[in-house]
């Protein structure tokens, strides 16, 4: 036996080893050494008890140093990992000491400073100009660099977005730091730290990252992994930025033209139909596309799936794809693998179709049908078309 629990990296909020239930939060509990644990551990989403390990506990708030989110928005509108990301710096604030700081960039602060008080900021650097109507590289680097330079955050993070992947590599740069990209997990360690934990080697091992001699230490986030808090009645300062820019950039947008492209939208779906390599060919999969058309559902894969090319990777549900909360989720001719389960754990309900019935994916089940999906999804299909004639 060892104790274990379930680690921030984890982007579910349970996950069940060898029938034991471990939940996020939850202290240490004891399960059995196995194959299946260790691969948990080897993603990074359980930690094993070290007795060796001293946590350190501070109780007064320091001034300075603090931990900052840069608030992403666009048109009056956060980006929802900017939110998520502010609940983390929370969590690492309150173990250091420090204050929160969140750096919004907007033309207007119409309510905005005050929604991120409520999601926990402490403090919200507002620099409001028309300027900075739509983003631009140069513009937003010279107004973070001069706060970071003023301020001296000891931690800014960043969601990893198109914005946030342009962004913050120049301002490390300019302010010669480091930055950790796409980072999954992030913690404080014995002297105070940031541990900045990543996938590495196509996800085969979960890199630990720190920057011990450089200030601030800087990272980016994955949407979708981090949780956000709740809103609450808080307290915060609002702190007004000089900006000192003028219109005279060596870039300027002209136009913004927005795409209409098709990208499967897995995380906002109430309903995902999912196929797995069980399916067996990328003809095959007009099938989960059927089921999918009539319950209004999108569509989602397993890697193996998208690895053998049947559906494009936006379509992958996974350590390595896209962490959904669905209200109903179906599994077809899907294993149950961790690093898909660990995508997928949380939706609200979730019904498995598997002709074996030992596979891992009925372990995470509201509801399983052992049988070939070749006659499952038809007979379901019918169904649901007689329901809507009635
Ligand atoms: C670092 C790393 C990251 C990874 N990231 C991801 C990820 O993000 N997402 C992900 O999905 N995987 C990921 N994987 C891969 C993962 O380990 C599994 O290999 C993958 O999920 C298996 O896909 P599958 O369930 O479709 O295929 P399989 O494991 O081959 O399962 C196919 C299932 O279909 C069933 N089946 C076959 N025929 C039928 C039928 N006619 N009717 C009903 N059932 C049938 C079988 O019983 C079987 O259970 C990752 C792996 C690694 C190492």
């Amino acid at each position: 036996m060892v104790k274990v629990k379930l680690t921030d990296n984890y982007p579910g909020s349970m996950l069940v080893i060898d029938g034991v239930m471990l939940s996020l939060g939850d202290d240490y509990v004891d399960v059995e050494k196995s194959l299946e644990l260790q691969h948990a551990v080897n993603s990074g989403y359980i930690e094993i008890y070290d007795d060796t390990k001293e946590v350190k506990t501070v109780d007064t708030v320091k001034e300075g140093n603090e931990v900052w989110v840069f608030a992403e928005q666009r048109n009056g509108r956060f980006a929802r990992v900017g939110l998520e990301i502010l609940g983390k710096a929370r969590e690492l604030a309150e173990k250091l000491g420090v204050k929160v700081g969140a750096v919004l960039l907007c033309e207007k602060d119409e309510g905005l400073s005050q929604e991120l008080i409520s999601l926990g900021a402490d403090k919200v650097y507002v620099a409001e100009t028309i300027l900075l109507k739509n983003y631009e590289t140069l513009r937003y680097t010279k107004i973070i660099c001069d706060m970071i330079t003023k301020e001296k955050p000891q931690i800014v993070i960043y969601g990893a977005t198109h914005i946030g992947r342009d962004l913050a590599p120049r301002i490390a740069q300019r302010i010669s730091t480091g930055l950790t990209a796409d980072c999954t997990g992030l913690d404080i360690d014995e002297d105070g730290l940031l541990i900045q934990t990543r996938p590495a080697f196509g996800g085969n091992i979960m890199a630990q990252i720190k920057c011990p001699n450089h200030k601030p230490q800087m990272s980016t986030v994955r949407p979708g992994i981090m949780k956000m808090l709740d809103k609450q009645e808080r307290n915060g300062v609002v702190v007004k930025v000089d900006v000192s820019i003028s219109e005279d950039n060596r870039v300027k947008v002209l136009k913004v033209i927005k795409e209409a492209k098709r990208v499967a939208n897995l995380e906002d779906a109430k309903i995902i139909v999912s196929g797995g390599r069980g399916v067996g060919s990328a003809e095959n999969f007009r099938i989960i596309e059927e089921l999918a058309k009539e319950l209004g559902a999108e569509i989602g894969a397993s890697r193996a799936v998208v690895d053998a090319g049947w559906v494009p990777k936006d379509h992958q549900v996974g350590q390595t794809g896209k962490t959904v909360r669905p209200k109903l989720y179906i599994a077809c001719g899907i294993s149950g693998a961790i690093q898909h389960r660990a995508g997928m754990q949380n939706s609200e309900t979730i019904i498995a179709i598997n002709k074996d019935p030992n596979a891992m994916i009925f372990s995470v089940a509201d509801y399983g049908i052992v049988g070939d999906l070749n006659k499952v999804i038809p007979a379901m299909i019918e169904e649901l078309k007689t329901s809507k004639t009635l």
